[in-house]
This record gives C-alpha cells, sequence and structure tokens, in this order.
C-alpha cells in the first residue's frame, strides 16, 4: 500500500508522513471517522511506514518489515478487537503484557485497536494506566467512530486525527474504472465516505437497488388512488430499518423533479430516469413544499411518533401534490 493510493484524506496523510520524516512520532494516535473512512487502511499503511526500512514519503513495500505488515504477520503489529466484537480487561491485560517487551524484530512495536469505544470500563481504566507511562518503543493507534464514546482522559493523551468526508471530484476519479453514471450516482449516495461508494459500484451496497425498488414506487403512490396507501402497509412495516436510506431517496427524486421544472437537468442525480423525471415534472405542484415536509417526517420518525401515522401523512401528501 502506498499513501498515494489512498483517497482524500490528504492532511492527516500529510501529517503522519511528516511525523516520521520529522522524528517527531506521538506515542498514541485517535482515528476519529464513520465507518467506511478509511481510517484501518490509514492506520496499517501508517505502522507499515513506522516498520519500513526504506520509508521516503511512503514505505517500499520491498523490505522485509513491509512484507510482513502487508501480509498481516508481522510479530511487532498487533491488532486489538480485530473483529469488532469489544475490548474486554483481559485484551487490555495482553497488550500491557507485551507492550513493556522489547520488540521482536522491528525497533518498535505497534498496536491498533480498532473501535477503542467498546473496551469495558475496567479495560478502559486498566488502559488509561498504559497511557500515563507509555514505553518509548511503543506506538498505539486507537480507531473510534465517536471520541465522544472514549473516557476524555484516553483522548487528552492522544493525538486526534478526525477523517471528514471525501468531495464528489476525488470520489468520481478514485471510480474512474467504473462506469460513468454509475459512479456518479454512487459518488452522490455514498456522502463522501470512499468504501461505501466502492461498495456501491461493486454491488456490495444495494443502494442503487433500493434507488430503482422506490422509484417504481413512487410512480405507484401518484398514478393511484388513496387505496394505494393501504397495499402499501406491508412494505412500509417491513422497511422500517430502512426508511432513512427511501426518504432519503425519494427526497433527490422529487429535487430532481423540481430541477427538470425549472430547466435545470444537468443538476439532477437520476439522470437515467430523465423521461419520467419529466411525466412527473408535468404532475407536480409548483411551489411544492414536499421537500420540507419530507425532511419533517424524516424528524418524526426519529423521535419515534406514530411510524405508521407518519408513513400515511408522507403518502398522502405526495398525492396531494402531484394531483
Ligand atoms: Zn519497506
Amino acid at each position: 500500500m502506498l499513501f498515494s493510493q489512498v483517497a482524500g484524506q490528504e492532511e492527516i496523510k500529510r501529517s503522519l508522513i511528516n511525523s516520521i520524516n520529522n522524528n517527531q512520532v506521538s506515542h498514541c494516535y485517535l482515528f476519529e471517522g464513520p465507518e467506511g473512512m478509511g481510517k484501518y487502511e490509514l492506520a496499517l499503511l501508517f505502522a507499515q511506514s513506522l516498520f519500513c526500512l526504506n520509508f521516503h514519503d511512503e514505505p517500499c513495500n520491498e523490505c522485509k518489515n513491509c512484507i510482513k505488515v502487508n501480509s498481516l504477520n508481522h510479530p511487532d503489529l498487533h491488532i486489538i478487537n480485530e473483529e469488532g466484537k469489544g475490548i474486554k480487561r483481559e485484551d487490555i491485560d495482553d497488550l500491557i503484557s507485551s507492550i513493556y517487551k522489547k520488540p521482536y524484530e522491528a525497533d518498535i512495536k505497534v498496536y491498533i485497536i480498532k473501535d477503542a469505544h467498546l473496551m469495558t470500563p475496567q479495560a478502559a481504566n486498566t488502559f488509561l494506566k498504559t497511557l500515563e507511562e507509555p514505553p518509548g518503543d511503543a506506538v498505539m493507534i486507537l480507531m473510534t467512530v465517536n471520541s465522544n464514546l472514549l473516557l476524555p482522559t484516553i483522548v487528552s493523551r492522544c493525538h486526534v486525527h478526525k477523517f471528514r468526508s471525501v468531495s464528489k471530484e476525488t470520489i468520481m476519479a478514485s471510480l474512474k474504472d467504473f462506469d460513468g453514471q454509475t459512479a456518479e450516482l454512487a459518488a452522490y449516495y455514498s456522502k463522501g465516505i470512499l468504501n461505501k461508494a466502492l461498495n456501491i459500484v461493486q454491488g456490495k451496497d444495494d443502494i442503487l437497488k433500493k434507488r430503482e425498488e422506490i422509484i417504481k414506487i413512487f410512480d405507484r403512490i401518484i398514478n393511484n388512488d388513496s387505496e394505494i396507501i393501504y397495499e402499501l402497509e406491508n412494505y412500509f412495516d417491513d422497511e422500517k430499518d430502512n426508511i432513512d436510506s427511501i426518504i432519503e431517496i425519494m427526497t433527490i427524486w422529487i429535487r430532481d423533479i423540481m430541477y427538470v421544472q425549472n430547466n435545470l437537468e444537468n443538476l439532477v442525480i437520476n439522470k437515467d430516469y430523465i423521461d419520467l423525471l419529466k411525466l412527473h415534472g408535468k404532475r407536480m405542484k409548483a411551489n411544492s413544499d414536499l421537500i420540507e415536509f419530507m425532511q419533517n417526517i424524516s424528524d418524526d420518525i426519529k423521535s419515534n411518533v406514530n411510524y405508521k401515522l407518519a408513513i400515511d401523512n408522507m403518502l398522502l401528501k405526495i398525492q396531494e401534490d402531484f394531483k
């Protein structure tokens, strides 16, 4: 792996590379950000760079240390909570028993702790003691979705790197080998999370399939009388866990309709459905407040109002604005 192969996170990459070049590596890092932002990839790459015998802004990928890290076989690279199932006191006891020993092969030991917020309180307290007296030849990289879930005394002892979402352009550039329209949809629906975009174009994430399903349902809603609301009851009941994405897909669809109504077709996301968008555009009320309405429905559902009632209201309102 090379830093140049990781899309986005330029500031973090630069800072990590500089810390090695300037011999200012901290003993503890905290990588914070949502799933799929490449925290683990960058943690491994940083570990590899720390071990590499010929590091020059990039690890060489050829020395014995690089080869062992690349196959996750380096005896001085320790990955804790690899499965993401939780970190118990015993896991931290194991870490402590190795961290104060000499490294096996390299000059240092690196500990990557995935989902560090999953430490039990006992584990966190024991871990804190290690952070208070860290050995000079160990680097710890903690990963978390949210640093507020960690003990503040742990966070304050770490060098924190916040992973930010990647721009649409960066995502498009890294998806250049895929079909253009799919890549554009993936870049849009991934909301700046590169791994999600990759999963979408590779079909491992079914949001685009869901999109087709929802567009069909939307078309049915506006082409039927209120009977359809009862017909769709079971559907929405089964999809309760997916309602966020469903409302998002519908909202993007409605916004696309507005773009078409205002001759702004170049801004449309669902370009492959342009003919249907035009048909819907002829029917939707001018100045419809449906987007705002959808946002309110989404908020209502999050604040636990009656789910069925919220969905009924949403479907009725859609019908009303497409009369
Ligand atoms: Zn190397």
